[in-house]
């Protein structure tokens, strides 16, 4: 499926690995053709970066830039960018067509599951996406704290990582089954259950105790009697698990299909919504003025509807796909803030760059969807002063694409140069 002597093999011939991930040390100036800054309009011919550290010390006109003793770089055909930031993925998940969710919760071990994450954590790295936010193991309980520290420590080649661990659903209100599987068997869920207020501030305190930098709550699911998608938790149970999370620093990211449940996420005081794909002109309005990210995940839609409804890439969009990108233009029109969240793991691991593609797609510019897996990623992550731009005293997380993605979105497909904290892990082949 992912062999890793196919990676070793191309890796000889295009890239570089850092023996350690720590952050680089050595100084380096960077030669693309072009810098986009993670803000401006248009990318900037003639331009260069000075990475000193780990850390952007210089960005600008090439000539007026004082690389010092610095190892220069050169990117010929390439433009610069901000290392990109995806803030809904599963790095636990592959793509349904390959196994089904219900196999891969019950059928594949947890210890299989994490090296997995580890080879989906390397091709998402290597694909230009420097940080994720990884919305819940999915049954593999917390692994991804260990993940996130292997990667941190160098053993393995990965993006930055801001975990959810479990995430928590309302008990019965998740897969696998129960619908659909004898009533007297325990299943594993994909996610931690709770009911009660009680509960739900133990999940959340348990969660944030293992490690988790986000908490993950299903405020609906397909639990009504047709299959439907409603409400799961009380509003008294989503306020408990909002005020829990908040009290110890910890934003809240909503999973929400309908518009009832987008209401009461909202209303709770959750930080982001995820799909949202019933959400109204009022709830999109109401997520505006309380300052409610949204993360569209289309990529899931177009690829559940490819596995699962016949689906064929570039013939007319299913019900589904029109529901998901009325979503994405009422969402626009209301002036909500739009990160790029796919969802991948539904989908193949370093293909995050579809998301934005399908961001423009839908009437974004290309700079719009760049910006939002950038700067206003960044920012719904609470760390727009540490990535997300290049600029002086952020982190030295930027990569490269053949062409010029801020008037081309398919330039996203070819990764030229991937470097994060300062440590390069790939670069083209010297002349
Ligand atoms: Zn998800």
């Amino acid at each position: 499926m992912k062999s890793s002597w196919m990676w070793l093999f191309a890796c000889a011939l295009a890239c570089v690995m850092q023996p350690s991930g720590a952050a680089g040390n050595a100084d380096y100036l960077l030669r693309p053709d072009r810098v986009w800054n993670g803000t401006d309009d248009v990318s900037h011919a003639g331009w260069a970066v000075l990475v000193r550290g780990g850390a952007i010390v210089a960005v600008g006109p090439a000539n007026g830039i004082d690389a010092g003793g610095a190892q220069t770089i050169a990117l010929p055909g390439t433009t610069l960018v901000p290392g990109l930031i995806d803030l809904h993925s599963h790095l636990f998940l592959h793509p349904y067509n390959e196994t089904p969710w219900n196999d891969q919760v019950l059928k594949e071990p947890e210890a299989y599951r994490t090296l997995e994450a580890a080879q989906h954590a390397r091709d998402t790295l290597l694909a230009g996406f420097t940080t994720l936010r990884d919305l819940g193991t999915e049954g593999a309980g917390y692994a991804d704290v260990s993940v996130k520290r292997a990667i941190d420590e160098g053993m393995v080649p990965g993006p930055r990582l801001f975990v959810a661990t479990r995430a928590i659903v309302a008990t019965a209100s998740y897969g696998p089954g129960p619908h659909g599987f004898r009533p007297d068997i325990d299943l594993p869920s994909g996610a931690q259950e709770a009911s009660g207020v009680d509960a739900v501030l133990r999940a959340v305190r348990e969660q944030a105790g293992h490690g988790a930098d986000w908490i993950k709550v299903y405020a609906d699911y397909r639990v009504g009697t047709d299959g439907s998608a409603e409400p799961t938790f009380t509003a008294t149970e989503l306020k408990a698990l909002v005020e829990a999370a908040h009290l110890s620093g910890r934003p809240v990211a909503a999973h929400s299909a309908t518009d009832a449940g987008m209401r009461m996420a909202v209303d709770a005081g959750v930080d982001t919504i995820e799909h949202g794909y019933g959400g109204s002109e009022a709830t999109f309005k109401r997520m505006r003025e309380r300052g409610v990210a949204y993360l569209p995940t289309l990529t899931a839609v177009e690829s559940t509807e490819q596995y699962f409804n016949h689906y064929v890439q570039g013939s007319p969009p299913t019900p589904k796909m029109l529901e998901a990108e009325h979503a994405f233009r009422t969402a626009r029109a209301a002036g909500v803030e739009i990160g790029c969240g796919s969802d991948v793991g539904v989908f193949r691991h370093g293909d995050n760059w579809r998301e934005p593609a399908a961001m423009v797609r839908l009437g974004m510019t290309p700079v719009e969807a760049l910006r939002a897996c950038t700067s206003v990623a960044a920012k719904i992550l609470r760390q727009q002063g540490h990535l997300g731009r290049i600029a002086p005293g952020l982190r030295a997380d930027v990569v490269a694409f053949d062409g010029d993605p801020t008037t081309d979105i398919q330039a996203l497909r070819h990764p030229a140069f991937v470097m994060k904290d300062g440590a390069v892990y790939r670069q083209p082949p010297s002349p």
